[in-house]
């Protein structure tokens, strides 16, 4: 599917995907909801039926060809990602169920080493994921969380970041790009101002993973996690990439098989990396499946795929502010995949529900970032959000709809 002129076959490319070629009452679906889950390629719907028909068995341990078919599957896997993300060594790449795990993985580990004294910083405008997660590990740990503030527009005040940044901070964690604002923020310069604290730094990939190219290796972070879900891959899988000298004496996650090196009735002790933090059997299916995903996406040409996406956002962007009565939510000049907006005197549930009956799947709510609606004095926003089988015809079928949903509500 490479294409030499840096143009994609939309046609094909919508072609892959069964689940987009349905009426929603009456209407063809657009589904602009990809910032909450993307839709699967048959791809990777095969490669899901070709486990269990094929070799499904369990991993590692079994003296049968079944098992040795899965394992080779499940460990070829590991490495799809691995070279995806341009992870320096195939153990650094752990299986997960999501992005929220993989964070709880680290704050679970980073709660026994912190103390009263310590710091942990954050953002505004993180997920529920990355924000509880931390607030927990710091009240069980007596360290302090410190949130570092947005400007109006959704960019990251990076001033106040720096100020922020401290010998006490331990533990950095941000998005890479916000899921309720589609601010992307400049990740590998906050790494480095981090490193120079000798803080950690968590990057929560997961709206970024599907956009184009993500270099662990370039952006300099300490952990990286992402959900399968959100990058055409099934749920209930996704990916915490750790550096491999940070990992390798992590507080253990989860005890179990597999995990282990020696086991007596009084102690244990554990494995060696990727095992030691993936207790008990695996989502098989699920890793295989989602390296089906990233072969599919890396089949494009992702040059290609990201100039695709500038140009829906631009278009939305356009029409958005030529839109009488919305205001779009995030102004930020670098954004992915993300158009956050109010309509005056209409209710973002309403919005989402009017235009659903017009087929249209979009997201409303407070797109669990309660502080950060809090902060920007909104209950909620309706959220569109963009993936790379979108056209600009549905964008424009967007705003044809929204302005029906406010003649029917003004
Ligand atoms: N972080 C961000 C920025 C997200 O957008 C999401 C999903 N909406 C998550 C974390 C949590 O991902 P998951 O529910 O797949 O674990």
């Amino acid at each position: 599917m490479n294409t030499s002129n840096n143009v994609l076959n939309m046609d094909e490319i919508r072609g892959q995907f069964p689940i987009l070629h349905q009426q929603i009452e009456g209407h063809p679906l657009v589904y602009l909801d990809n910032a909450a889950t993307t839709q699967k390629p048959q791809a990777v719907i095969q490669a899901i039926t070709d486990f269990y028909t094929q070799c499904n068995a369990n991993v590692h341990r079994g003296a049968h060809h079944l098992s040795d078919e899965a394992t080779r599957r499940y460990e070829k896997a590991r490495d799809t990602v691995a070279n995806f993300i341009h992870a320096h060594d195939r153990k650094e790449v752990i299986w997960t169920s999501g992005t929220t795990e993989g964070i709880n993985i680290i704050a679970n580990g980073m709660a026994q080493r912190l103390q009263s004294g310590d710091e942990v910083l954050v953002t505004e405008m993180e997920h529920h994921a990355n924000l509880v997660t931390w607030q927990q590990a710091c009240l069980r740990s007596g360290a302090t969380l410190k949130i570092a503030p947005i400007h109006d527009n959704g960019t990251l005040d990076t001033e106040a970041f720096a100020a922020l940044l401290s010998q006490k901070t331990k533990m950095v964690a941000l998005p890479h790009v916000s899921n309720a604002l589609g601010t992307v923020n400049p990740v590998k310069e906050l790494t480095a101002l981090s490193k120079e604290q000798g803080a950690l730094v968590l990057i929560d990939g997961a709206q970024s993973i599907a956009h184009g190219n993500v270099n662990v290796s370039d952006i300099g972070c300490d952990f990286y996690v992402f959900s399968g879900h959100k990058l055409f891959g099934p749920t209930g899988i996704g990916v915490l990439w750790g550096k491999e000298k940070v990992l390798q004496d992590w507080p253990v996650w989860q005890t179990g098989g597999e995990m282990i090196a020696e086991v007596t009735y009084e102690s244990s002790t554990w494995g060696e990396l990727p095992n030691r933090l993936e207790a008990g059997t695996p989502n098989i299916a699920g890793a295989i499946a989602l390296a089906a995903a990233i072969d599919w996406f890396t089949s494009l040409d992702l040059n290609a795929v990201q100039a695709h996406e500038q140009a829906l956002m631009a278009s939305a962007l356009k029409q958005a502010q030529a839109f009488e009565g919305l205001t779009i939510i995030g102004n930020a000049a670098n954004k992915m995949g993300v158009l956050s907006f109010i309509l005056q005197g209409c209710h973002p549930a309403d919005i989402g529900f009017l235009l659903d009956r017009q087929g249209i799947a979009i997201r409303t709510g407070d797109h669990c970032a309660q502080p950060l609606m809090r902060r920007l004095n909104l209950p909620g926003t309706a959220r569109a959000s963009f993936s790379v089988y979108n056209t600009l015809e549905e964008v424009d079928a967007l705003f044809i709809a929204l302005k029906k949903v406010q003649n029917m509500l003004a």
